[in-house]
């Protein structure tokens, strides 16, 4: 059984660790970091929009969703109401899985997969291949 501490709140950053229990087995674990900020560049992996490029608009840490636009769009028909004063067809980009993007290095002109380095007290990430700080 897996339980999360704290509920959904709009600021999950301090929500870092996950209880694993099972019978008498009771662990903590970290919460996996989350490589993708807002307004990175990223890539899509797989799905309808594989291959597609964008930028990431909203991260949602607790489900470990990204929001990329112009990436897995919905269409939805709504009333006149709160959403939209006149109603109609709408499209919305809805969350993808983390797992689904890589970061874009602008470097290397590809995907790549992010490492961590910590210089002074900040932490930065990099990447891989040639070793570019992101979000210097
Ligand atoms: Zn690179």
């Amino acid at each position: 059984m897996l339980r999360r501490f704290g509920k959904l709140s709009p600021c999950p950053t301090k929500t870092r660790f996950a209880e694993f229990s099972y019978g008498h087995v009771r662990q903590l674990y970290a919460i996996s970091i989350m490589k993708i900020r807002k307004n990175d560049k990223v890539k899509i992996l797989v799905g309808k929009d594989a291959g597609k490029q964008g930028k990431v608009l909203m991260v949602l840490k607790e489900a470990g969703k990204v929001v990329v636009e112009g990436v897995n769009i919905a269409t939805r028909h709504v009333k006149p109401g709160k959403v939209s004063k006149e109603g109609g067809i709408i499209k919305i980009e809805k969350p993808i899985s983390v797992s689904n993007v890589m970061l874009m290095c602008e470097k290397c002109g590809k995907a790549v997969r992010v490492g961590f380095s910590i210089v002074g007290d900040k932490k930065y990430r990099v990447c891989k291949k040639c070793g570019e700080v992101f979000g210097k």
